[in-house]
């Protein structure tokens, strides 16, 4: 036989366009429509009714940017299709917005309703059909029409004005292109799914093999016995000459698919908080319409805050996902608060996603997720198999790593080590996509990419539209079911993510393993971009902890009431903040714009708790009273006890530490000295010397300084407020020449102030004025850089050569820290050129280190250089600020403050202690007397975390403590009061059997490295 198949598939792919798709629709007539437009903001379906609607013809230009429309739609049925349509078909509503391209979430939305409120399900591009009840005569419904800018467009990542409201151009972006009432032939549609299938499934299979030929035979024999002029009636004959090719059964070796549906929902990104909302109403709205109609349809849904918002907003959608997930088919996932970034939360804060999450879970439907979901984070922390186990889970998804630039992940299936030694089971569908369609293209690429095969046989795919929502399709259940069992496809069944774990370890529990931290290679900007938005992050993790210590504690001893609803209501939010769009840094101005109010009100309310808190303890101070200070930290300082206030003992104080002095040299340098550490800042504000008394070693370069700052071109190839290309590295400017110096002194403290004018782009001067200060009693010297910054697609680094022999670094992060190499000998090494830090670095080398904190910086990288003199230096480099242009044209403009402590001669656990004083510096309070520590931890190795009122309101005290030198540890953990029962327990205050117990006042308790605890005092009272 010629071979002629090209022209075949060429034939098929006409056809299909030409002649079949459309017969889908064997007849339609027009509806009428009448249109409110919103002023602003949303209002529900109760306010919408109530207003006045004008007529509105088909083409009407509607939505400019973020606006909304409600329409009344209404019509009649023709008579001809009632009481009944014709065998094998549907009436349907038929509704198109005038979409720009054909994918789902990224455009024109809307959410259908009933005349009395109740919804039907939402309109979107590829599901843009409304069901009509068989017998209804006439059509009314209104429709929440949502005019969402699509601002990616081609993803050619130009700045776009479309990321705010108020710079969002006025004319409308869509027009009323289609509003009928329509027969849907059901052959037809079964037929478009039959060839939808063999299609991808023929592209897929070997030229060389059989059954790609027998397809294409099969497809071809159909198109002959279709009639173009008689589509329906010859629809039966091509599907049964499909019937043969579709009967025929997988092979007994396919690659098996669990198949679990889904959809993607950005909490923010190209659109703002409160456009989630509705998507979320749209997406499970669609979802639960599909559970209707079928039966074994699951569909795999994460993020309890996207629940909670329906619960508040939605109540009527809430009500439903409660039966539904009663019946199995709504399948919370992930047990998270939401699908967070997991480099930069904090430890604590690392936990109460999980916390909150699997308790809201818990609470509402009876369900804890055993897995944590997280397909699209942008690299996975070291330390997150330790939180998940503490959590109670015991699986771990993502796909995301599949982006890598430069390594391919080894594994699909594998145990995931984190820093303490705990494993998770951990799944990448090796589908490579959390938005499958279920075509030939992906479920072929499913089985070839998967690493485990031989060993292992079943991948997870999540199929439905999303980043966007939308989620899935009946086109996508329809392909789900043709490749159940067909010869030369994976074998696809739908199920849960608890099913496919579930069977995947059971099958592979020899799985191989990986250790440490699941690093990214692309998005290496997202430590930097919105500094605003990670510095709310830092800043209010670090009150949180605040706010909890001192309200559990004035709970305990005076019986202040315990604002665990305010609190709540901050965690809450600064969870939210932590979405994988938002702490990032990659979303629009408005998501930015609205973080950065949003944390500054939870500042303002933990402020205030802390405040009354803190009252409340103070006493009423008779005589006056003394001054006291606040020490939240987890570590003595100036004297006064961890967790607990003291009096300021100056004359002790400065008996030990003699004061500061500020020294000009000849050379126009500047020789700071406290008695405790040397600086030496050069005339242009380099530090040139730095040496702790104690081992008088020195800890800076010979002719390379500490503190210059550099100034590079920061130009993404793609994403640009995602990514950080290496090639930045190759343009530099050092910021060298100062504009302005002085010098400012005191016996507490002395300041050398530099003020550096930089760079015209756009005509505008940055300006970098730096403060370096050595207090008295410091044991490292701190850098302020206050940056009036106005650069754009620049990236400022901090730079910090050091004269040590350092193999790696230590970066903290949740609960302990781990090292990376200084080198790049592999290709993981050379990738991982900028990488994440919490509050400090630490730089060492047997016997001799340098601690590096840092108030609100996440990004850094490292190098070494090995000098003429035979010694090494390493450098770490620090992240200040960005600009990229897209998403947010004005990212990261104006004035910005950030600090770091540089430490001379400190050990790893210097740099825990220096991290946690400057994040939580010691507060002044007028007190009657001081006040004692609520509980006390004896080895420093073991740091209290967390003090707090339990979860469940019962007034039980709850202490999280971590090991946070990577060593083992044994702490005696001691309440200054008793309690009934002290428990260990899991994340979620569960008691934990098998772990240490005791009753009274104090428990001892043995740490692995870095191994968290969560400690309960049942029925604690205070002394
Ligand atoms: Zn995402």
């Amino acid at each position: 036989m010629h071979n002629d198949h090209a022209l075949v598939e060429a034939r098929l792919d006409r056809f299909v366009r030409d002649h079949l798709t459309p017969a889908l629709y064997r007849d339609a007539r027009p509806l009428a429509a009448t249109a409110w437009q919103v002023e602003r903001e949303p209002v529900p379906f109760d306010t919408a009714v109530q207003q006045s609607f004008e007529p509105v013809p088909l083409g009407w230009r509607w939505g400019r940017a973020w606006s909304t429309v409600w329409l009344h739609v209404t019509g009649e049925v023709p008579a001809e299709w009632l009481p009944h349509p014709p065998e094998g078909t549907r009436i349907e509503v038929l509704v198109d917005f005038g979409y720009n391209r054909s994918r789902s979430g990224f455009q024109a939305e809307g959410l259908a309703y009933r005349p009395d409120g109740t919804l039907i399900k939402a309109i979107s591009p590829l599901n843009s059909w409304l069901p009509v009840e068989p017998g209804d005569a006439a059509i009314e419904l209104l429709i929440e029409a949502a005019a969402n800018p699509d601002v990616a467009g081609e993803y050619t990542f130009d700045p776009t004005p479309y990321g705010q409201w108020e710079t969002a151009p006025d004319e409308p972006l869509y027009s009323l292109k289609q509003l009928e009432v329509a027969l849907r032939d059901d052959t037809v549609w079964e037929l478009l799914q039959d060839i939808w299938t063999l299609r991808g499934l023929m592209a897929e299979l070997p030229e060389g093999s059989s059954r790609r030929h027998e397809i294409l035979r099969a497809l071809e024999d159909m198109l002959d016995v279709l009639d173009p002029e008689g589509i329906p009636s010859t629809a039966p004959a091509g599907r049964a000459a499909l019937a043969g090719v579709l009967a025929k059964p997988a092979h007994a070796s396919a690659h098996r698919v669990l198949a679990t549906g889904h959809a993607h929902i950005d909490s923010a990104w190209l659109w703002p908080l409160r456009e989630t909302v509705r998507k979320c109403a749209r997406t499970f709205t669609n979802a639960m319409a599909l559970m209707d109609e079928y039966p074994d349809f699951v569909f795999s849904c994460s993020s309890a805050q996207q629940y909670r918002w329906m619960k508040d907003h939605h109540p009527q959608v809430f009500d439903r996902i409660r039966e539904k997930v009663a019946a199995g088919q709504f399948s919370p996932v992930g047990g998270m608060w939401v699908e967070s970034d997991t480099n930069m939360p904090g430890g604590e804060a690392m936990a109460r996603q999980f916390i909150a999450g699997k308790r809201f879970f818990l609470d509402e439907f009876g369900v804890e997720c055993r897995e944590a979901w997280l397909p699209d984070s942008f690299g996975y922390s070291a330390a997150l198999p330790q939180i998940v186990a503490a959590a109670g889970s015991q699986w771990f998804l993502t796909q995301k790593i599949s982006w890598n630039q430069y390594n391919k992940m080894p594994h699909h299936t594998f145990w995931w080590e984190g820093i303490d030694g705990t494993r998770v089971f951990t799944h990448f569908p090796p589908v490579d996509t959390y938005i499958s369609e279920l075509n030939g293209r992906e479920l072929a690429h499913a089985e070839r990419n998967f690493s485990e095969k031989g060993r292992a046989s079943i991948s997870l795919v999540p199929f439905g539209w999303g980043d966007g929502g939308g989620g899935p399709t009946r086109e996508m259940i329809a392909a789900a079911r043709r490749t159940e069992d067909l010869e030369g496809s994976p074998t696809v069944v739908i199920g849960t993510a608890e099913q496919f774990f579930t069977e995947a370890q059971a099958e592979y529990p020899e799985a191989p393993v990986w250790r440490g931290e699941m690093y990214l290679e692309l998005h290496r900007g997202v430590f930097t971009s919105q500094l605003r938005t990670k510095q709310g992050n830092r800043r209010n993790e670090a009150l949180l902890r605040q706010a909890e210590l001192w309200a559990a504690t004035a709970a305990l001893r005076t019986g202040l009431p315990y604002p665990a609803a305010e609190l709540e209501q901050a965690w809450h939010t600064v969870l939210l903040l932590q979405f994988h769009d938002i702490l990032p840094g990659s979303s629009i101005a408005w998501v930015h714009r609205e973080a950065e109010q949003r944390h500054a009100a939870v500042t303002d309310a933990l402020e205030a708790i802390i405040e009354a808190s803190l009252a409340a303890l103070a006493g009423s101070p008779a005589d006056g009273g003394v001054d006291l200070l606040v020490n939240a930290g987890p570590f003595t300082r100036a004297g006064v006890p961890a967790l607990g206030a003291g009096q300021y003992d100056a004359a002790r104080l400065a008996a030990s530490h003699p004061g500061v002095t500020a020294t000009e040299a000849p050379d126009g340098a500047t020789i700071l000295d406290n008695g405790i550490i040397r600086a030496v800042v050069d005339a242009r504000g380099h530090v040139t010397s730095l040496v702790a008394h104690a081992d008088g070693r020195e800890a800076i370069v010979p002719g390379a300084p500490a503190n210059v700052l550099r100034l590079h071109r920061d130009l993404p190839n793609l994403w640009d407020a995602w990514d950080l290309d290496q090639h930045y590295q190759r343009t530099v400017t050092e910021l060298l020449d100062v504009d302005e110096r002085r010098v400012r002194a005191t016996a507490e403290e002395a300041t050398v102030i530099t003020v550096r004018r930089v760079g015209a782009s756009g005509g505008q001067q940055s300006t970098i004025e730096q403060r370096l200060i050595l207090r008295a009693g410091a044991t490292a010297l701190e850098i302020e850089n206050r940056v009036d910054w106005r650069e754009r697609e620049k990236i400022l680094k901090l730079a910090v050569p050091l004269d040590v022999h350092a193999e790696q670094i230590a970066a903290e992060t949740q609960f302990g820290h781990l090292y990376r190499a200084t080198h790049t000998n592999t290709s993981w090494d050379a990738a991982r050129f900028e990488a994440c830090q919490h509050r400090f670095v630490h730089l060492g080398e047997p016997g001799y280190g340098v601690a590096i904190a840092n108030d609100s910086t996440y990004g850094y990288d490292v190098g070494r250089d090995t000098r003429a003199d035979g010694g090494t230096t390493t450098t770490v480099r620090f992240s200040l600020l960005r600009a990229p242009l897209f998403p947010d044209p004005e990212s990261d403009q104006g004035e910005h403050l950030l600090r770091f402590r540089i430490a001379p001669g400190a050990t790893i656990g210097d740099a825990v202690a220096l991290g946690y004083d400057l994040a939580t510096p010691l507060r002044a309070v007028r007190a009657a007397a001081p006040i004692a520590p609520i509980v006390t931890s004896s080895d420093p190795a073991v740091v209290v975390e967390t003090v707090k009122l339990a979860e469940d309101g019962s007034g039980d005290l709850v202490v999280r403590l971590y090991e946070a030198r990577g060593g083992r540890a044994r702490t005696v953990l001691t309440l200054d009061g008793t309690a009934a029962a002290i428990v260990s327990t899991d994340l979620l205050e569960r008691e934990l059997a098998d772990e240490p117990s005791a009753a009274g006042a104090s428990i001892e308790l043995p740490f692995r490295p870095f191994q968290l605890r969560t400690v309960r005092f049942r029925e604690a009272s205070a002394r």
